[in-house]
């Protein structure tokens, strides 16, 4: 039982829509797709990222600016000339983007900038975030703690919608285990629980779940099957060569393709995913493989 007011399910029908923009709402019955890198580069960068993502139902750009990195020596992240990029990208191709705020100072520039503010994990339980985020007046994007549990969870969303932000949308980034094949455990079962415990929407990152790009297509397509409102997915136009997380990184002809494939999982669990793009899926066939 957890003792969440704001966050739990009062009543088996109901079920929050949290806006992007006009066009792109989380919830409903049409998923969700944010797609983009793990970091923010170049404006040239976005810009590619933009005119091939926009040619298909990908619905939002994701790129950080402020990176949470393990090593303090690892790029840390472009900052305020990054938002001018997401900005800049945001007006140019009119899509929405998304990015993570680390800390309480940085909310206002960024809230300025992006449509909907990331938490990263390594900030799920930062509570006086989480408070200050409640006022942002923006969407916020709660990503799973590495180590949280789904309570720990559910109540870190409590915290933004007690502080007067209904509009929080849960993000299932898998947790740490023993095994490090696979970077970390894409819990769906904590997907469909908290689809029961919350009516909050609850998207999925199978790319920090899995860590692997060839891994990513199968549990993306996992994720909608079991009942996922959308997905956020790490793609750059040189995968190898991102400066994070490129390992896990789709190309831009990849992530095109593994959003067709996932057109028939979606109608197959009664959602759908506005196919736009020519994209010849048989050239894919590791993609759409069952
Ligand atoms: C990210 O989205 O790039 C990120 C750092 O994710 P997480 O907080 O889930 O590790
Ligand atoms: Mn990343």
């Amino acid at each position: 039982m957890i003792n969440a007011k704001l966050a739990s399910q009062s009543h088996s029908e109901h079920q929050t829509i949290v806006k992007l923009s006009e066009t792109v709402a989380f919830g409903g019955d049409e998923l969700v797709i944010i797609g983009g890198p793990c970091t923010v580069e170049s404006l040239e960068q976005m810009q590619m990222v933009a005119e091939t993502l926009s040619t298909a139902p990908v619905q939002a750009l994701r790129g950080g600016v402020y990176k949470p990195r393990t090593s303090p020596y690892a790029f840390q992240g472009m900052g305020e000339t990054g938002l001018d990029v997401l900005a800049k990208v945001r007006s140019q191709y009119n899509i929405p983007v998304v990015t993570e705020v680390m800390s309480i100072s940085q909310i206002p520039i960024v809230a300025a900038h992006a449509d909907m503010l990331q938490v990263g994990s390594r900030n799920m339980q930062n509570f006086d975030l989480l408070k200050a985020l409640g006022e942002a007046g923006k969407p916020i994007l709660l990503k799973r703690g590495l180590a949280s549990t789904i309570e720990e969870f559910v109540m870190a969303a409590e915290y933004i919608l007690s502080h007067g932000n209904p509009d929080v949308v849960l993000c299932e980034r898998g947790i740490r285990s023993f095994d490090n094949y696979t970077r970390n455990v894409l819990d769906l079962g904590a997907v469909a629980a908290l689809k029961q415990i919350t009516h909050l929407p609850v998207i999925v990152d199978p790319s920090h779940a899995v860590g692997k790009r060839e891994l990513v297509a199968p549990l993306a397509k996992a994720a909608v099957a079991c009942g996922a409102d959308g997905l956020i997915i790490e793609c750059h136009p040189e995968p190898e060569k991102s400066v994070s997380d490129a390992r896990q990184a789709l190309s831009l002809e990849d992530m095109l393709s593994l959003v067709d494939c996932l057109k028939p999982v979606a109608v197959a669990v009664g959602r759908s995913i506005a196919i736009k793009t020519g994209v010849d899926v048989k050239s894919a066939p590791i993609f759409c493989a069952a």
